[in-house]
């Protein structure tokens, strides 16, 4: 227990490839979220290589100050899974034959119609005392070993076998430790800076136990993370970040898209299909980012028409019929052109809408006048159009990034207006 009469829990992810630039432990942050979902932190994440004695050392050390220690990984056949000789060392048990274990190894392999390979003998081998967690998905069997009122949690590394042994088996056993309920609300803030979120709500900034809220900053969008907690029901959790979400909405409005976790392209899809209405695109410097993302949403076909890609100036001319002199005029990055973009894709389409971006993504290419980072994005509907003059910051990737989604939110804030 920690000071404050909670479960001290703490994940031991087993693997050397794991303390290598190329490979992320990324099966204890699912583990991480389930955990918490209990009403339970966890306090200490160790990544451990693959040495026997390295895990006996951090096993030992962790049997001491922790209630309870999920292990990940290292329980397969080959060399250099050491996880159960390790915590069977290190809580000084045996490890015991199981000869139903081997049987149902046996099994599994001859599904598949090939024999056991010898080395999955080594599977078979079970630290004394501990129950079985049976792998739906794999050879290596799961360990619930309990000692001086802890537990280790032994869990293999495929992360489908993990998850499929820890929902089935591993949750029902720890909600009889449940230490309450927790309640997570995302809210995602397009068309707002930072600094500019926080000023708005700072006074919101919960000051009761059980409440939680974090603003993150990402290229194009903020979110605020809001988490309840409650000891006695989930309901209470959800009460307490939804009373906070309806206040945090009616300070920033429209520029939340979404409550739910939806993206930016996914909210637009909704508002387009609930007016059936139809879209088309006319990209330069996002290259087809912009139609990516709306094709990227299951159903788009019911409301994006077609986009193009005018990369060069000669195919702006050629495909959208864009004057020569326009765009010798004002420049390819101009609000004249993408004010044509939008319009003409709109025309040859035969769409609702039109949205159109220009602009330089860099990193070269900038001048005084038209430095890097310079988009036009631009609105084409029946009866008009409106073309905004934007400055990005970030590398080429997050301009391209931000070009989208300006487009996206143009027409979104153009079809919430109309409601
Ligand atoms: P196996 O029977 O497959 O050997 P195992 O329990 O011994 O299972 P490991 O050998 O440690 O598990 O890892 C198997 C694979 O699982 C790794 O190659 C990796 O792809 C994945 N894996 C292991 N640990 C993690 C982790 N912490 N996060 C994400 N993936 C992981
Ligand atoms: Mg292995």
């Amino acid at each position: 227990m920690n000071s404050s009469g909670k479960l001290r829990i703490e994940i031991i992810a087993v693997g050397s490839e794991l303390l290598t630039p190329y490979y992320q432990d990324t099966n204890s942050l699912y583990l991480t979220r389930r955990i918490n979902e209990l009403g339970m932190n966890i306090s200490l994440k160790t990544i451990a290589s693959d040495n026997l004695d390295d895990l006996i050392y951090c096993f030992k050390q962790a049997q001491q100050r922790s209630d309870l220690i999920l292990t990940i990984g290292g329980l397969g056949p080959t060399l250099d899974d050491k996880t159960n000789e390790a915590v069977s060392a290190s809580l000084n048990r045996k490890l015991i034959f199981k000869k139903e274990i081997l049987h149902q190894i046996k099994n599994l392999f001859r599904k598949r119609n090939i024999s056991m390979p010898s080395v999955n003998k080594k599977q078979a081998y079970i630290i004394e005392g501990a129950e079985i967690l049976n792998n739906k998905k794999g050879t290596a069997p799961g360990l619930w070993v309990e000692f001086d009122s802890k537990i280790f949690i032994l869990l293999p590394g495929p992360p489908v076998e993990l998850k499929t042994m820890f929902e089935d088996q591993v949750l029902p056993r720890l909600l009889n430790l449940r230490q309450g309920y927790q309640s997570r609300l995302v809210l995602k803030i397009v068309g707002l800076t930072e600094s500019k979120t926080e000023s708005l709500i700072t006074d919101l900034y919960p000051e009761e136990n059980g409440l939680e809220m974090t603003i993150l900053a990402y290229p194009g969008q903020i979110e605020i993370h809001l988490t309840g907690f409650s000891i006695s029901s989930l309901k209470k959790a959800e009460n307490r970040t939804l009373k906070l979400s309806r206040l945090i909405r009616d300070r920033l409005k429209e520029h939340v898209f979404s409550a739910s976790g939806e993206k930016l392209e996914e909210v637009l899809g909704k508002l387009l299909s609930r007016d059936h209405s139809t879209l088309a695109t006319a990209e330069s410097c996002t290259g087809g980012l912009l139609g990516h993302r709306i094709t990227n949403v299951p159903g788009s076909s019911d409301y994006f028409l077609q986009g193009v890609q005018v990369y060069s100036n000669t195919a702006k001319i050629k495909l959208l019929g864009i004057s020569e002199a326009l765009v010798e005029t004002h420049g390819a990055v101009s609000q004249e052109v993408a004010e044509k973009m939008a319009e003409r894709i709109r025309e040859k389409a035969q769409s609702s809408y039109g949205l159109a971006i220009t602009g330089i993504a860099g990193p070269g290419g900038g001048t005084k006048e038209k430095p890097v980072g310079l988009v036009y994005t631009s609105l084409a509907w029946k009866n008009g159009v409106k073309t905004d003059k934007n400055l990005f910051s970030g590398n080429r990737e997050i301009i391209k990034f931000r070009s989208s989604q300006k487009a996206l939110d143009m027409l979104r804030r153009f079809l919430i207006k109309r409601d």
